[in-house]
């Protein structure tokens, strides 16, 4: 590892390897008689006996790094991410998951093979990539064409993309018709001064209380009281309602409620 990727580089003074000059990378050794710290790697293919740092010819007195020193020193060095634009600093002992895990890495585009950081790739397949497969944006034409290939489809599929539109056009004037159909309906039922929707929604309330309360008769009693009070004006007009005796009906048959 370079020195120069560390937030500060002084602090990774004590673990460069003398033989390759950068920090030192597991596995890690250490030269017993000036506690000097080597990649293994390196001190196995040094051809000299003497050691770089402290010139004993007893290279051959080698122990793995004090665990000490490499769990509260080495492993938490800071580090900076080396890759442009990211601003993150990591200790030396998260830094190889967080390069494979940056949201800065450079891959490449698996439609275009451009290079493309991760996190731009979104808006790479949004906007520029020539290759990127996007969905036909004529109703009902389910083509998925590569960007570029679109003015050809278009081209290709004049007469169809017209049928479509033309189809697409037609449905909507039906639907049209149809909308203004049952406004006029509506208003004229609105006319014969009987609000259906708010019946409907009554009687459905009523309903739902009725069966809840199916298991206590009395409390069905009072509640539907209640609830009939408001409704029963509007049902009276249809329905010969005033003819019930609502609070004197049998509380456990709801058949008087059904209406
Ligand atoms: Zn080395
Ligand atoms: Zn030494
Ligand atoms: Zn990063
Ligand atoms: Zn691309
Ligand atoms: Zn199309």
């Amino acid at each position: 590892m370079d020195p120069n990727l560390f937030v500060d580089p002084s602090t990774a003074e004590d673990f460069i390897c003398a033989i390759c000059h950068l920090v030192v990378k597991d596995p890690i050794v250490e030269h017993i008689d000036c506690y000097r710290v080597f990649c293994k790697p390196c001190i196995e293919e040094f051809s000299s006996h003497t050691c770089p740092h402290c010139s004993s010819s007893t290279l051959d007195r080698l122990r793995p790094m004090h665990p000490k020193v490499y769990s509260q020193v080495y492993l938490k060095l800071e580090m900076k991410c080396s890759l442009q634009n990211c601003d993150s600093t990591i200790p030396l002992s998260q830094y190889d998951n967080h390069l494979s895990s940056c949201i800065h890495v450079i891959v490449p585009c698996s439609y275009c093979d451009k290079q493309i950081e991760v996190i731009a790739m979104e808006d790479h397949h949004a906007k520029d990539c020539m290759r990127y497969v996007i969905p036909c944006i004529i109703p009902g034409c389910r083509e998925k064409i590569p960007r570029d290939e679109m003015d050809q489809h278009e081209r290709d599929y004049y007469k169809h993309h017209n049928q479509l539109l033309l189809q697409r056009i037609r449905e909507l004037e039906d639907l049209q018709t149809r909308s203004i159909t049952q406004q006029q309906q509506r208003s004229q039922s609105s006319s014969d001064s009987t609000d259906d929707d708010s019946v409907v929604n009554n009687s459905k309330r009523q309903r739902v209380s009725v069966n809840a309360n199916k298991r206590h008769p009395k409390r069905l009693l009072s509640a539907s009281t209640v609830n009939v009070g408001s409704t029963l004006p509007m049902l009276m007009s249809s329905k010969r309602a005033d003819t019930i005796d609502y609070a004197s009906s049998d509380p456990d048959s709801d058949e008087a409620w059904r209406m």
